[in-house]
């Protein structure tokens, strides 16, 4: 017997291995579709109970109106943050909705740490020199990471394991989050948002997106970092004001960036864009500074966090199905 009739949007050929695994044990049926959710493609939804979108699948109301009318009662994230879900919409058409809180904070972490090593070690310029036989070591100085500051904003599921890495390699770390944990004290000192600004020499952004924390580093918090500071964000792409991130690389007040997810990411990323031209003037400059690393929000992609996104998805159908509680619902 069938029991929850789910379509899956934004959906590639990793998504459908491990949902149909997962919902083939669970019983669920899937259609699996690689148009994102929009207000154009939720007519797709239509006769189906759930949904399961993705990062960059739009939520917003004009969507959800139209899923609504489909049949749709509950929205399935495959993720953990939900800034793209508008949720007063949500509870107003009586839509529930649940997420995958913590499905590998450990890939997150560790692919901080990737770039932060990366970039400071200049790793991905290396791979390419000596593919080329070019054994020269000019550009490739580093700084030693055991000694300096690195201020951790956010120490939740994920800000907390980076915290615990850092400390493992033997950084001062300050932290700053609108709860401190108490499980974060050993490894660091909870300080303001201004000093961690003014006193880190790597900043790496682990909070969600929302109302307060949009454009979290803008003109005005970066002219309140040390010259030469790393910015990291593997968190969201608005976190970060990208033209004053561009101005401040220009004059070295940033002295390099890192970033796993970009504002206008979901015109960009998941794709193979390789033959086609890049219509974002402000990505195509930042890819342009020789001191910014970018990955196309890969983080979350390893092997356990996939299997996890499976897992608890199903787990989120099944709870509905069953009219329990929904253990991880947002609304
Ligand atoms: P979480 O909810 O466990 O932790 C977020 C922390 O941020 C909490 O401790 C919260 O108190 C804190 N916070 C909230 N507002 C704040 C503010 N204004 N200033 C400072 N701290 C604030 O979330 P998480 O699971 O650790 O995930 C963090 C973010 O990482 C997610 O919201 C998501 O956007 C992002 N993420 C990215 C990827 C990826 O692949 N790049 C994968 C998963 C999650």
């Amino acid at each position: 017997m069938i029991a929850v009739k789910c379509a899956v949007f934004s959906t590639k050929p990793y998504d459908v291995d491990f949902l149909q695994k997962a919902g083939d044990l669970a019983g669920h049926e899937m259609v699996f579709y690689e148009s994102r959710l929009t207000e154009v493609t939720a007519k797709l939804a239509e006769g189906y109970d759930a949904i399961c979108a993705f990062v960059n699948d739009e939520l917003q109301r004009p969507t959800l109106v139209k899923i609504h009318q489909g049949g749709t009662k509950l929205i399935a994230l495959r993720c953990a943050g939900f800034n793209q879900l508008d949720l007063r919409a949500a509870r107003e058409l009586g839509l529930r909705a649940a997420r995958v809180p913590a499905y590998s904070p450990h890939a997150v972490a560790e692919h901080t740490l990737a770039l932060i090593l990366s970039l400071n070690r200049k790793i991905h310029k290396a791979y390419q020199r000596v593919r080329d036989n070019n054994f020269s070591l000019d550009g490739l100085l580093g700084f030693d990471l055991h000694g300096r500051t690195v201020g951790v904003v956010g120490t939740g599921t994920i800000g907390k394991n980076v915290v615990r890495i850092l400390h493992g390699f033997g950084c001062e770390v300050l932290m700053y989050d609108v709860t401190p944990a108490e499980d974060c004290l050993m490894f660091g000192n909870y300080v303001s948002l201004d000093h961690l600004l003014g006193n880190s020499e790597i900043i790496t952004l682990h909070c969600p997106l929302n109302d307060s924390t949009k454009y979290l580093v803008r003109e005005e918090s970066i002219c309140k970092m040390k010259p030469g500071v790393m910015l990291v964000n593997t968190s969201r792409g608005a976190l970060i004001d990208t033209s004053a991130v561009i101005r401040h690389l220009k004059i070295g007040t940033l002295g390099s960036v890192a970033l796993d997810v970009y504002e206008e990411e979901s015109e960009i990323f998941f794709e193979d864009r390789s033959q086609s031209i890049v219509d974002d003037d402000v990505f195509s400059r930042l890819l342009t500074f020789p001191n910014v690393l970018i990955t196309s929000h890969q983080a979350f992609f390893t092997e356990q966090a996939m299997h996890e996104i499976a897992r608890v998805t199903m787990q989120n159908l099944s709870e509905f199905e069953q009219s329990k509680n929904l253990s991880n619902s947002i609304c």
